[in-house]
């Protein structure tokens, strides 16, 4: 689309015009899918949303943006009617745009940090990146430009955003990647954890045959440390991009955890929302079941609401400490509530009760009170005592978070140094005590954010080059 001459962006359009959220499918429509919640806005409210931007000279939306994305650039250009420039603008800071406008929690990132937030009413800078780099999509117009390759050759492990990015970047400099994923499918959590109504998975595949088309090379089904040496990638590979993941689910550590009913938060999405058949996975039978979710934060929230689709006849969050505390996004609390999830705040679960037949009967809860505030200013919780009660259930999906993967004792592995938690150290290239292995995203962050893998995967990308330059 030509670009409009006449310059859009004003200093008070913001004031002229309200924010706007794109359309919301109804809830009711909704729960009887797993499609996207949101659609996206037309061209029209595109150019007028972004021309709400006040052009900060020191853009403090960028500031709040891991990836210092250069949001004021592309909104200028959104403004004028040029979203194929505006998602050149946006591809150059961010490998996987289209996924992280979808799934990044905006509220408590670029979106807060704008400067209009003070008012109440911030650009909506997600919803605008997210139509800018479809429409360049759907234009084909997603160029991608690599060097001529250099010789060299970089193995990354685990196909997530963190995975991907890296290929994404190296490949653009002109190494040969190959990436060894574990499952049958790639594309990490992005496929395999984040549900279809927040990011479908087609919005993956298409990112994934795109690397593939331009050289990245997927080898499925390989799981190193098992099936292919980490020594024998050192060996074979100029250098090794650690992007596994920490998918090690976290047990409730409560009596019961045993019993026929409790099931790990990740099974379940992968089984209700990856749509591939390749996973292989038990089913949950959830009709007309009362659901109990521990946890309050996204996997959390994604249970609930995958419960909701599957049939549920209630759907209840337990959570130990307040709304305000709850680490879970605040967009899609809200989208859980309207979709019919309900939850219990400062309540801790204790026990897992049995129906007398080895399975779930309900949940034994008591309830907290938030105490004074500790030296870094946090609010412990203290059980209020005499107040134990029983939640009613027959499906308990625990969902308390996740550590990293332990690798088999025999495996070099075992000589990259981790931290207490087990989370990979590396240096400010995320460099590894192993010369030429790197790592990036929940490997080394433990459960975080897309955009912060894809972070990591930026900086590991250029700290690989960097390391291989100067042993040339
Ligand atoms: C249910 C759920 C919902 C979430 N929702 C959001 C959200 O809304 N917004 C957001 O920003 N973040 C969200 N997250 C977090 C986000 O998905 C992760 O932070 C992100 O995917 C981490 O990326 P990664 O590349 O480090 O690892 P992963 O995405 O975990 O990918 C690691 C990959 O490595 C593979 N692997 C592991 N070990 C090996 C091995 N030995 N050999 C080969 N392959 C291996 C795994 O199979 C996997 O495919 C969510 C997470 C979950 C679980």
């Amino acid at each position: 689309m030509p670009s409009d001459p006449t310059p859009s962006t004003s200093k008070y359009n913001w004031a002229l015009l309200g924010r706007e959220t794109p359309p919301k499918r109804s809830a009711a429509e909704r729960v009887q899918d797993y499609r996207e919640v949101y659609a996206t806005f037309d061209e029209e409210t595109v150019r007028e949303q972004a021309a709400r931007c006040i052009q900060c000279p020191e853009p403090l939306c960028a500031k709040g943006c891991p990836l210092a994305n250069r949001i004021p650039e592309w909104l200028a250009l959104a403004a004028a009617g040029d979203f194929i420039g505006a998602a050149a603008l946006s591809r150059s800071t961010s490998n996987l745009p289209e996924v992280c406008s979808r799934v990044c929690p905006q509220e408590r990132l670029c979106e807060t940090s704008c400067i209009l937030s003070a008012k109440g009413d911030t650009i909506a800078i997600g919803a605008i990146e997210r139509f800018i780099n479809d429409y360049a999509f759907r234009h084909g117009a997603v160029d991608y430009v690599t060097a001529p390759p250099n010789g060299r050759r970089v193995a990354v492990i685990g196909s997530g955003p963190g995975g991907l990015a890296c290929a994404d970047e190296l490949a653009k400099l002109g190494y040969h990647v190959t990436v060894f994923e574990a499952q049958p499918v790639p594309g990490g959590l992005l496929v395999n954890g984040i549900p279809a109504f927040k990011l479908e998975k087609c919005i993956v595949e298409r990112r994934i045959d795109l690397l593939a088309k331009n050289g990245v090379e997927f080898r499925l089904g390989q799981q190193v440390g098992r099936d292919v040496p980490l020594a024998d990638l050192r060996r074979d590979y100029d250098a090794v991009f650690l992007g596994h993941g920490a998918q090690k689910a976290k047990s409730a550590c409560i009596p019961g955890e045993q019993l026929t009913g409790v099931v790990a938060a990740l099974p379940f999405l992968i089984e209700k929302n990856a749509g591939s058949p390749l996973f292989d996975l038990p089913a949950v039978d959830v009709t007309g079941r009362h659901v109990v979710v521990l946890g309050g934060g996204d996997t959390a929230m994604d249970c609930l609401r995958t419960a909701v689709r599957a049939a549920a006849r209630s759907a209840v969050c337990l959570y130990r400490r307040d709304f305000a505390n709850m680490p879970g996004s605040r967009k899609e609390y809200e989208n859980a509530v309207e979709e019919g999830a309900e939850f219990q705040f400062l309540t801790n679960p204790t026990a897992i009760l049995d129906n007398g037949q080895g399975a779930v009967a309900g949940v034994r809860c008591v309830r907290m009170e938030l105490g004074a505030p500790d030296a870094f200013g946090r609010r412990l919780s203290r059980a209020v005592p005499g107040s134990e009660f029983v939640v009613p259930a027959d499906l308990v999906l625990v969902a308390y978070g996740f550590d990293p993967v332990s690798f088999p004792a025999d495996s070099e592995f075992v000589q990259i140094e981790t931290n207490e938690w087990g989370g990979i150290v590396t240096d400010e290239n995320q460099m590894t005590n192993l010369p030429g292995v790197f790592a990036g995203g929940d490997s080394v962050r433990g459960p975080s954010l897309v955009v912060h893998a894809v972070r990591d995967a930026r900086k590991a990308a250029q700290g690989i080059h960097r390391h291989l330059e100067s042993v040339r």
